[in-house]
């Protein structure tokens, strides 16, 4: 089974809110986008993978490890 490792933000994030919204355990927007540190993605790996889908830009990146 793969796992999220690892998720970051790429330039060009709009800050349109709709990850904050989706898994607001994981991404807040500052100026942009952002990770909050610490967080357990493992936790979270349904609502981060809809955000990355719902991004309209396409620039949260999700690194996969197997487990
Ligand atoms: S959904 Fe995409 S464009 Fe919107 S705030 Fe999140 S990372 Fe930025």
């Amino acid at each position: 089974m793969e796992q999220i490792k690892k998720v970051t933000i790429s330039p060009g994030c709009i800050s349109c809110g709709t990850c904050e919204v989706v898994c607001p355990e994981v991404f807040y927007i500052k100026d942009v986008s952002c990770v909050k540190d610490g967080v357990d993605i493992t936790q979270h790996e349904g609502c981060i993978k809809e955000a990355a889908q719902m991004c309209p830009v396409q620039v949260i990146e999700i690194v996969l490890e197997e487990s």
